[in-house]
């Protein structure tokens, strides 16, 4: 039996003091416990410590904190990044691999995905894998052949532990959500392959991302390939995304 997953992505966005407001905010509401739903926080590096001090022993487990981007090496001489070891000793139990704003804006390839995905399980961190196709990648077709190849790629290591977001690259930020309808048919796709690949696929959530709101989530989350979401904009809001946990769990 998967447990929800409901995942914030707060991307480049708040500035400590509204990162804190967002957490008690959270934390509050939250205090009857998250249903049945996991949560986890992705705020960008500099909010790290505020963050995990403000959901420190918040339900223990129920709200995780993660990076949004991790370098694949332990250490060294690689200005402006962060590596596992420093995502893990601010408090992050979790790290995103190769969101699709990172592919983008810093021409991440699979193979380096891959790497950041070996390099968070080095440090005792969930990785959440990022796939997704692009509008002219579905227009043309290939929407399968793309997950395929990003999912063979980031799984290259056969990973022990990690969580999956199906997030088509249409549909992030733009208001174009997936219907519930597009979104299962690439859920149980990736569910298929991950069986195909040697992985326990009963087992692993796969969140769905790409303009989910309070709105839509009821009908994303009644899909049974569908477990959960990682969620952008509507994440900004602490009562937009609690309620988008109450639906999911
Ligand atoms: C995301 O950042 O992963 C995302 C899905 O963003 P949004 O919900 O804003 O589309």
């Amino acid at each position: 039996m998967r447990r929800p997953l409901v995942a914030a992505n707060w991307k480049m966005n708040l500035l400590q003091a509204e990162a804190a407001v967002w957490c008690r905010s959270l934390r509050r509401d939250l205090a009857g416990g998250s249903g049945a739903a996991r949560v986890v926080v992705f705020p960008s590096f500099p909010l790290l410590p505020v963050v995990s001090r403000e959901l420190a022993g918040s339900h223990p487990g129920d709200i995780a904190v993660g990076g949004q981007d991790l370098h694949p090496n332990d250490k060294g001489a690689h200005t402006g990044d962060v590596s596992a070891a420093q995502l893990a000793d601010a408090g992050c139990t979790w790290a995103l691999c190769g969101h699709s704003e990172r592919r983008r804006d810093h021409g991440e390839s699979d193979e380096l995905v891959e790497k950041k995905v070996e390099a968070a399980l080095r440090h005792g961190l969930t990785p959440m894998i990022c796939i997704g196709e692009t509008r002219d990648e579905r227009h043309a077709g290939r929407t399968f052949e793309v997950l395929e190849r990003q999912l063979r790629a980031a799984l290259a290591s056969r990973p022990s532990a990690f969580a999956l977001a199906y997030e088509p690259v249409w549909a992030i930020g733009t208001g174009e959500t997936a219907t519930p309808e597009t979104a299962q048919e690439a859920h149980a796709f990736l569910r298929r392959l991950l069986g195909d690949l040697g992985q326990t696929a009963e087992e692993i959530s796969i969140l769905y991302g790409g303009s989910v709101t309070p709105d839509n989530a009821a009908g994303l989350i009644a899909q049974p390939d569908i477990d959960g979401f990682l969620v952008g904009g509507a994440s900004l809001d602490p009562r937009n995304f609690l309620t988008i946990i109450r639906v999911s769990g």
